[in-house]
């Protein structure tokens, strides 16, 4: 079988993303214009298979043929019937449902290949025997004999992404280097293109010299009639003594639906602004004009707070081994109104509850300002992967003129969250039921109170240009010192210029603090509709979830070069450190050994010493936390910051150690089901899809009711054009040195 870290597990979790009570809460002309742009995303979406690997486009016909032709439990009964264990079978269902949710044979997340985890003579017998095969014989053995070979290949350069000998990409042809990577960005510069929505194919000419193509994506071909922006540039250049050609028409056929809709949802557009966003966008893909998508999000970034919030495009570039390149992605989510209410409420009573916080109130701005903050919950995410945030656009020339759009994805959140019962970690038994009953409410308490009350509370103290302080300097006295104010911000330093490289998560931190110590506030617990009990319940959970992530976040450490990788997990770990540091008892993690024989550990809370010993704990450190970034006093954060997030094997935690456990227990990345929409009428459903690999597949094999066999032979007729750009380097033809 094959090493463990290209396979995915049979017991991998998987859930559903919850959106039902938003979408119910949408108003008919609303749920339209969602769902027109939900098919724009999954049509779109497809494009991914064709920027991933030469074979993932034949792996997802020959999967959606044999899954339309028989669902995941009548293609079972044929499976066991050709000898497949039910486990083998089982991994096959991960596989298929892996495919579908990275839109590929690589994982979104760490682009390393996975492979179906049973022998390839078995799944050969399925395939072959299947009712899809009967159906059509001669197109099932073609898909087959094309991908089947490298479906299960672990030869070293398909383990992972990479541009030539390096790995697998098709972004790039086969015999493109880095050296060919870096002189078609120049060429782009020089041209001023951007490489967003490109691929690059190398060619030779007769006489042994490299021709590149730079190939625009476009519904339209280089030799459209058409006048518009584009076509001028749609010629021969020579550059640096090299031929370049760009062209366009990458993925025509799938940009033509994705048009399709995206016209169908103009016309339930919210407002002009929305109207004018998708009109660019069309053009964009329509006519391959990266410009026209920048006029789009222009108008993206002005529609602020919209009930149906969506991007879509040529959007992240990380899997592009040079780093330039979007992968497309379109995603459509919606305001959980009911939610808004509740943290709308807690914005009402800010002024209130900022004055529980622990520093005087000089500390304090003069006036409440609410960050910009949205929670959504998503409809439709297609492309590799689906994110829990979103901060785009990521052209930085807007982001520094128009601004950006920072949202919070609710449910994606949620899921994050919800593990089985069986895969929870690191609790005690009796707490796991209360963990799960009451993980999903805490949790929206703490997103509420971090992202308004923590991210909006605090002052800092300036002296502008002209020499004038914010603050009194003769009254406002330094809780921790007793004195004067000492430091402070001049003009033209911010939080970020000061504390550079701890200033982001120093302040996760401080807002995960400020989460944990209102949510003792039997007010905000009230706005969020708990009393008694269950309140208590609430803040039990919430903050014996914070201790879990503190542990948990030891996964984002890396000794070797004794740094943390991630901002968030090193916040939750700080604040697991000072929970552990009040001690009494309040907070233990205590090493054990697993059923399994292997290690193991707990994360204890003491529910009842929560407020006489964690919450003046917790004050204290908010406190000198909210002093120093208040003054400004750099090597007073860091010294105190840098302290908490150091990670030994100091007794009694040996925290080394523990990351290995955490390491060895981590559960894998889930899979994600996600519902479909579907017009009947002239209304909206919504059809949802039991939370396993076989409803992921099911919600794939309903996806596109109209025209799945049509895209199938869009697919493998796109990926077959280009096959002969995909051979291996070292049977590429030299190119000119
Ligand atoms: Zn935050």
């Amino acid at each position: 079988m094959a090493d463990a870290q290209y396979i995915l597990p049979n017991d991998i979790g998987v859930s559903s993303l919850d959106c039902r009570e938003a979408f119910r809460l949408l108003s008919p002309t609303e749920r339209l214009y969602a769902h027109h742009l939900s098919r724009a995303a999954w049509y779109g979406g497809l494009a991914v298979l064709l920027q991933t690997s030469p074979e993932a486009p034949y792996i997802y016909a020959l999967l959606s043929r044999l899954f339309r032709a028989q669902d995941p439990d009548q293609l079972r009964q044929h499976a066991l019937a050709e000898g497949l264990t039910e486990e083998e079978y089982q991994a096959f269902l991960v596989y298929a449902a892996g495919i579908y949710s990275n839109m590929g044979n690589y994982k979104s997340f760490g682009d390393t290949k996975f492979v179906p985890n049973l022998p390839k003579e078995k799944l050969e017998r399925v395939i072959l025997g299947s009712k899809a095969a009967q159906q059509n014989p001669a197109e099932v053995r073609s898909l087959w004999q094309t991908c089947g070979e490298l479906m299960f290949s672990l030869e070293p350069r398909l383990r992972h992404l990479g541009l030539g000998k390096e790995g697998i990409t098709t972004y790039f042809s086969g015999d493109c280097t880095m050296e060919d990577a870096k002189l078609a960005q120049d060429f782009l510069d020089s041209q001023n293109l951007s490489a967003y929505n490109t691929r690059l194919f190398k060619d030779v000419d007769q006489d042994g010299k490299p021709r590149y193509e730079v190939r625009l994506a476009s519904v339209l071909g280089t030799e459209s009639a058409l006048h518009s922006e584009m076509t001028s540039r749609l010629k021969s250049y020579e550059f640096r003594g090299n031929h370049f050609q760009v062209t366009r028409g990458d993925y025509a056929p799938i940009l033509q639906k994705v048009v399709e809709h995206l016209e169908k949802a103009k016309a339930y557009a919210a407002n002009s602004r929305q109207e004018q966003m998708l009109a660019q966008y069309i053009e964009s893909f329509t006519q391959g004009s990266i410009e026209a998508h920048k006029r789009g999000s222009r108008f993206w970034i002005q529609d602020k707070g919209p009930i149906v919030e969506s991007y879509i495009g040529f959007i992240e570039s990380y899997r592009d081994p040079f780093g330039s390149r979007g992968e497309f992605e379109g995603f459509v989510a919606m305001v959980n109104k009911a939610m808004s209410a509740k943290f709308e409420c807690l914005v009402a009573s800010a002024e209130q509850l900022l004055k529980e916080l622990p520093w005087p109130p000089a500390f304090e701005k003069d006036k409440f300002l609410s960050p910009d903050f949205t929670s959504l919950d998503v409809l439709t995410f297609s492309g590799s992967g689906i994110p829990a945030g979103i901060n785009i656009p990521n052209y930085d020339d807007l982001r520094q003129t128009e601004g950006f759009k920072n949202v919070s994805l609710g449910n994606v959140l949620a899921v994050a969250y919800a593990t089985q019962r069986e895969k929870l970690t690191f609790l005690e038994e009796d707490d796991k039921d209360l963990y799960i009953r009451w993980k999903g409410p805490s949790f929206d308490v703490q997103v509420g109170l971090h992202e308004l009350l923590g991210h909006g509370s605090g002052k800092l103290f300036v002296q502008d240009e002209k020499g004038a302080f914010n603050f009194d300097q003769e009254t406002v006295i330094n809780p921790e010192t007793g004195e004067q104010i000492q430091s402070w911000y001049r003009s033209g330093e911010t939080w970020d210029s000061k504390f550079s490289t701890i200033a982001s998560s120093y302040e996760e931190c401080r807002a995960e603090s400020v989460g944990l110590y209102l949510c003792l506030n039997p007010q905000v617990l009230e706005i969020f509709g708990f009393e008694g009990a269950d309140a208590e319940d609430v803040i039990y959970v919430n903050w014996l979830n914070m201790v879990r992530a503190g542990l948990l976040a030891l996964e984002f450490y890396t000794p070797e070069v004794s740094s943390w990788r991630q901002a968030h997990m090193q916040a939750r770990f700080v604040i697991l450190r000072v929970l552990l540091e009040a001690g009494e008892g309040l907070v233990t993690v205590t090493p054990t050994t697993g059923t399994d024989g292997r290690p193991d550990a707990r994360v204890r809370l003491d529910r009842n010493k929560i407020r006489s010993v964690g919450k003046p704990a917790l004050e204290r450190f908010l406190r000198r936390l909210q002093v120093l970034k208040s003054t400004g006093d750099v090597a007073g954060g860091r010294a105190l910051y840098e302290g908490y997030a150091a990670v030994t094997d100091a007794p009694p935690e040996c925290f080394l150690t523990l990351r290995d456990t955490v390491l060895l227990r981590k559960e894998s990345r889930k899979l994600i089901v996600q519902p479909n929409t579907r017009l009947e009428g002239s209304e909206v459903q919504l059809l949802e899809y039991e939370a396993s690999a076989a409803g992921l597949i099911q919600s794939f094999s309903e996806r596109f009711p109209e025209d799945g066999p049509e895209l199938e032979e869009i697919l493998t007729q796109l990926a077959t054009a280009d096959a002969r750009f995909w051979k291996c380097p070292s049977e590429a033809p030299s190119g000119q040195a």
